[in-house]
């Protein structure tokens, strides 16, 4: 990739596509293509063709995805499984048949089978069943992947795939019913704080162990995975360790100084009982994580101070990115 290479980022408004950006631009990458959602509706073929047609951006970075947490994903199975698959098919075919040389798909380690043995490798994927919480994202996911691969081996068409951890940072989604654990209990935590509250509700046992990575970590393995890496296998992004819920919890509440009590919710679900990537590959191409969960969750709640009231109605994004090298028509 060239520093004048065009570039699109699908999904730029997002946690993932909106730090893929800020990197881009750190690295001083000055041609990148950005679409809203008002102005580019991925989830429409002829759309999705007619703008790939007009601008034959060179590299893709596929972010763009209907996403959320375990309460989310069981609620709207038919458009978790819908959106996604239409976005990645109409993606994925449009750059190849434009002419784009290289397009990184973003996955999830959701795809990985909920009783896949622990840290889960590449491999272990379609070898068991999914989390029933997650399966119609993972199910499109899959897709996803197994089409970058099938369009590498019969087109030669140059797609390669990045399976990330749980991901939080700048940008997440703080919406109680929609967000994952750690953006959740940083709300919590800081609204239980601010209204003097006693108690925090946290979801489900406690039990459950989840690995979070930081999304400029993954961004910078993004950039990486592009530069460095040309191969129909899929890639794990993790941070390496994992915690409980309930450590998560008595962390988030220390960075945010919440000093009441923590009582857990069994009636909320538990999800996988635990979600930790085996990363050696990408860890032995020369890439690793330089974000700890402290100072991870530090700069979030940083963030999230100085951006409360866009947080929470979720209109946060557009501010991350707006940078003139970038267009967004
Ligand atoms: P998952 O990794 O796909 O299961 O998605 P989540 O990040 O939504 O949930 C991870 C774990 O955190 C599950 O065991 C949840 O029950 C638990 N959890 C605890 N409190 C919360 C909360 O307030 N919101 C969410 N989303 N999960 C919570």
């Amino acid at each position: 990739m060239k520093l004048n290479s065009l570039i699109f980022v699908a999904g730029h408004q997002g946690l993932v596509g909106s730090a893929i950006v800020r990197r881009l631009v750190g690295a001083g990458f000055e041609n990148i293509l950005l679409r809203s959602r008002a102005n580019l509706d991925l989830t429409s073929q002829q759309t999705v063709n007619d703008f790939f047609a007009e601008n034959r951006p060179e590299y893709v970075f596929l972010a763009a995805a209907k996403v959320g947490g375990i309460l989310a994903n069981d609620s709207y199975p038919a458009e978790f499984l819908r959106d996604n698959v239409a976005i990645q098919t109409n993606v994925i075919d449009a750059a190849y048949r434009n002419g784009t040389r290289k397009l990184l798909f973003l996955g999830s380690s959701c795809i990985y089978p909920r009783n896949a043995p622990q840290p889960m490798t590449e491999e272990c994927l379609l070898t068991g069943s999914l989390e029933p919480t997650n399966e119609w994202y993972a199910i499109a996911k899959i897709c996803g992947l197994k089409m970058c691969q099938a369009y590498r081996r019969q087109y030669g068409f140059r797609a390669i795939s990045a399976m990330p951890t749980n991901l939080y940072g700048p940008g997440d989604n703080f919406d109680l019913e929609t967000s994952h654990v750690l953006p959740a209990l940083v709300r919590k935590f800081d609204e239980a704080k601010l209204n003097q509250h006693p108690e925090v509700e946290v979801w489900g046992s406690g039990a459950p162990r989840r690995e979070f990575l930081h999304v400029d970590d993954l961004a910078n393995a993004c950039l990486f995975l592009m530069q460095n890496y040309d191969s129909e296998l899929w890639v794990n992004v993790g941070f390496g360790e994992d915690i409980s819920i309930g450590h998560l919890a008595r962390l988030i509440a220390r960075i945010v100084g919440f000093e009441g009590t923590i009582r857990m919710d069994p009636s909320k679900p538990d999800g996988a009982s635990r979600k930790l990537l085996d990363s050696r590959r990408i860890r032995a191409l020369g890439w690793k994580p330089q974000i700890p969960i402290e100072l991870g969750i530090e700069r979030t709640y940083k963030w999230y101070q100085e951006n409360r009231a866009l947080a929470i109605v979720g209109a946060h994004t557009r501010t991350l990115v707006s940078d003139s090298k970038c267009t967004d028509g």
